[in-house]
């Protein structure tokens, strides 16, 4: 090893583990180098330049490829993909050792085959193993890695597989076993994901606001100015969202039901469940987290438009001009009990309807989710969300009162925003309550116990089989 640079000042225990070789002095290699020092490993480094390691974790040793190799069981290849040609030079060095493949694509399912099994192709007497690619140089150099500590790990030898978990668990990090090599392909692809369960409550929430905020412009804003002449454009600035935010956020959360609606319906249509739900309702559940906690942020927006509310402009003037012309007619006007009662329980069931709204979106978070046992998680999310959805949707009824009795609130024939985003809420509503009458409720929780309804041609085959028996 004369070509080899030692670096000065290694780990106190650094003798306690097995050395450990690192392929590459990138970014990626130097980071992860620095960890395993830092948790007591002897770090040796193979370069093509032994001597560019100025940048290197001291502590580290740097030689050559096949000197390096020599030093470890196991070999962290922190080498892009596209580099990696010079390994099979090593297929007779690496022979039986452990090489983990950490590398990265720029797009998803860039090869025809995952990294891994391209490695394991070249280099086939190693064990290749597929881990590491979800933490970064950053997480591994700050040591913090959040919602990256997992590590997912593969492979088709298993003890190599334990021996690459063994070394991220004690640098602090996560494994996760995902079996064989072929797993690699999904591994890889995950650093690539872009809040994939967010996209489609995105997607919803983006058509939603959009169609809600050009429809409440046509009512609010066109009609009267095409109408009477009046420009009332300033209410797109609050007004305007004070009307989007509210429905958006109630057609979300009754979204977040009604899949689960629409799947009892499934079941008790079919008698049984074991059969598979169309893919649309796969995905639509597995995103009903997300969509709860976009309709609570938009509950949330609502709320903070409210409260703005009694300090515009607009709203001053017109109380001022009301008192001035009461004053005008030495006329005091009469308190109106039914306004009264009517504005304290819209914004009672307002305000009960969001600190529900907001426990549901506590309970959901990991860290609350994983103290509460499966009932109490039901509870809260089932239960409790129905009663959030009957008091937020009893809120928006409140405040449409008898509103939609009058012709004139149809403006060119159209009705109010909020009758529009009672609509599904009110359907869901509806089949929930189909859903909890005894002998509905009966039959779908024998369906869920693993009861089937036994088919109309099988009844009679089964018919003709013991007529037959007779
Ligand atoms: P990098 O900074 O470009 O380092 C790559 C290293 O590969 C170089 O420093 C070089 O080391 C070696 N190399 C370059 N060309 C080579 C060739 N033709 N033959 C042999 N070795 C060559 O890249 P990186 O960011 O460290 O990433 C390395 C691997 O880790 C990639 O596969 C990447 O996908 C993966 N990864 C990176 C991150 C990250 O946050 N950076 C996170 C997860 C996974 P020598 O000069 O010492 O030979």
């Amino acid at each position: 090893m004369e070509n080899s640079l030692v670096m000065t000042g290694g780990g106190e225990n650094a003798n306690k583990r097995d050395t450990i070789c690192i392929f590459g002095t990138g970014d990626f290699g130097r980071s992860l180098g620095m960890r395993l020092l830092k948790s007591g490993y002897p770090v040796v480094y193979g370069s093509r330049d032994a001597r560019n390691s100025t940048l290197l974790p001291s502590g580290a040793q740097v030689f050559s490829h096949v000197e390096a190799l020599n030093t470890s069981k196991i070999i962290f290849l922190a080498v892009h993909r596209e580099n990696y040609d010079f390994i099979s030079a090593l297929s007779d060095q690496l022979d039986g050792k452990v090489l983990v493949d950490v590398s990265n694509n720029l797009k998803v399912n860039q090869y025809p085959e995952s990294n891994a099994q391209y490695l394991s192709q070249l280099v086939p007497k190693a064990k290749v193993v597929k881990g590491f690619n979800t933490v970064s140089a950053w997480a591994l150099q700050s040591g913090n890695f959040d919602a990256s500590s997992q590590v997912f790990v593969c492979g088709d030898d298993n003890q190599s597989k334990q021996l690459v978990m063994d070394v991220a668990r004690s640098i602090g990090l996560t494994p996760l076993d995902q079996r064989s090599l072929l797993a690699a392909e999904e591994i890889e692809n995950y650093p690539l994901q872009l809040f994939p369960m967010w996209r489609l409550p995105f997607r919803i929430t983006a058509g939603l606001t959009v169609f809600f905020f050009i429809y409440c412009v046509v009512i609010d804003i066109i009609y009267p100015y095409a109408k009477e002449n009046n420009d009332f454009s300033y209410k797109l600035a609050i007004s305007v969202p004070n009307r989007v935010f509210p429905n958006v956020s109630l057609i979300l959360l009754s979204l977040v039901y009604l899949p689960g609606v629409i799947a009892a319906f499934i079941q008790l249509h079919r008698g049984t469940k074991y059969k598979r739900f169309p893919d649309w309702l796969d995905r639509w559940m597995l995103c009903r987290k997300q969509l709860g906690l976009v309709a609570l942020a938009c509950a949330f927006l609502h709320v903070l438009y409210t409260f703005v509310l009694p300090t515009r402009y607009s709203v001053r003037w017109r109380w001022i001009n009301s008192l001035i012309e009461e004053s005008k007619k030495n006329k005091t006007m009469q308190i109106s009990k039914v306004l009264s009662w009517r504005l304290d329980l819209y914004f009672a069931l307002g305000i009960l309807g969001f600190a529900l709204y907001i426990l549901l979106g506590i309970t959901s978070l990991p860290s609350v989710s994983n103290n509460v046992n499966w009932r109490e998680f039901r509870f809260v999310q089932s239960k409790l969300g129905y009663v959030t959805l009957l008091l937020c949707t009893a809120h928006a009824a409140v405040y449409g009162w008898d509103r939609f009795l009058q012709s004139k609130r149809y403006r060119w024939g159209l009705p109010q925003a909020y009758m529009l985003g009672m609509v599904i809420p009110c359907t869901v509503l509806v089949l929930k309550l189909i859903l909890i009458t005894p002998c509905v409720d009966k039959m779908i929780t024998r369906i869920r116990q693993g009861w089937e309804r036994v088919p109309k041609d099988e009844k009679v085959q089964t018919f003709v089989n013991k007529s037959s028996l007779v």
